[in-house]
């Protein structure tokens, strides 16, 4: 659709502004950073009445991080761009969850997996593990008192293309259908606090650069699952 077009039109033009000047901005915020400690370190307990604003420049400045850092990912087209290496489903979803653990063993998440492809997928490990993350992350933020994270893997074909559909299902919040239509925006997020609105967006769009896509599906109170689907090939034997 045209509004997809302009989407990943505006996307890649922030892949270019970002190559541009992430390091520039890279730079200055771990001066900040690395200052701020120093500041912190010298006052001791000097430091006690402003707290709070030392917490806030933390936070504010770990987001500049975050933000730079996403940005990073989806523009540097030699690191992420031309590893064409396939690679199995499964390992790749293992390779997922030690990055996450630390994140479940705060709430009750139970972990379910169903692996049942029998192909690999044409996407560089790197890329599709930066992408399963980021459902996961959110998965696993949609569950603050606990639930179950599934996920799958399963041999698709599409449009007559033989592929792999990959999901991450929640027992969550879910989304309402007016979030629920902006989820891949760039820079679209609920999360006010400590949300870049980029991780859907990116992932949404390194999926697209394999030829594949992206697919939510949310249920408020009830929960919400992801697939990703890509061209998939038969395993060498
Ligand atoms: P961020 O997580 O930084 O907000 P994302 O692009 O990853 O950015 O997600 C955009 C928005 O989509 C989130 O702010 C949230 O409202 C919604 N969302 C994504 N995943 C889920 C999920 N599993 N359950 C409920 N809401 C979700």
């Amino acid at each position: 659709t045209t509004r997809q077009l302009v989407m990943r039109e505006k996307l890649a033009s922030i892949g270019e502004i970002a190559a541009g000047v992430a390091h520039e901005i890279n730079n200055p915020v771990a001066v900040i950073q690395g200052n701020l400690e120093v500041a912190r370190a010298l006052l001791g307990d000097a430091a006690a009445p402003a707290r709070r604003e030392f917490a806030l420049i933390d936070e504010q400045t770990e987001r500049i991080s975050e933000i730079i850092f996403r940005l990073l990912q989806f523009a540097r087209p030699d690191e992420y761009g031309t590893d064409t290496s396939s690679s199995l489903p499964e390992q790749i979803v293992d390779g997922c969850l030690p990055l996450v653990r630390h994140l479940m063993n705060r709430s009750k998440i139970e972990v379910v997996r169903c692996d049942r492809s029998t192909r690999e997928v044409q996407m560089p490990r790197t890329e599709l593990q930066q992408v399963l993350v980021n459902l996961i992350v959110n998965a696993i933020h949609a569950m603050p008192s606990g639930g179950t994270l599934t996920l799958t893997s399963a041999d698709l074909d599409k449009d007559g293309r033989p592929g792999v559909a990959l999901s991450v299902a929640d027992t969550g919040v879910g989304m309402k259908p007016e979030v629920l239509a902006r989820i891949f925006d760039p820079f679209f997020t609920t999360k006010a606090k400590d949300g870049t609105g980029l991780g859907l967006s990116i992932s949404h769009m390194l999926v697209s650069r394999r030829g594949g896509d992206v697919a939510a599906e949310s249920a408020p109170g009830v929960g919400s699952r992801f697939i990703v689907w890509l061209p998939g090939t038969k395993r060498p034997a």
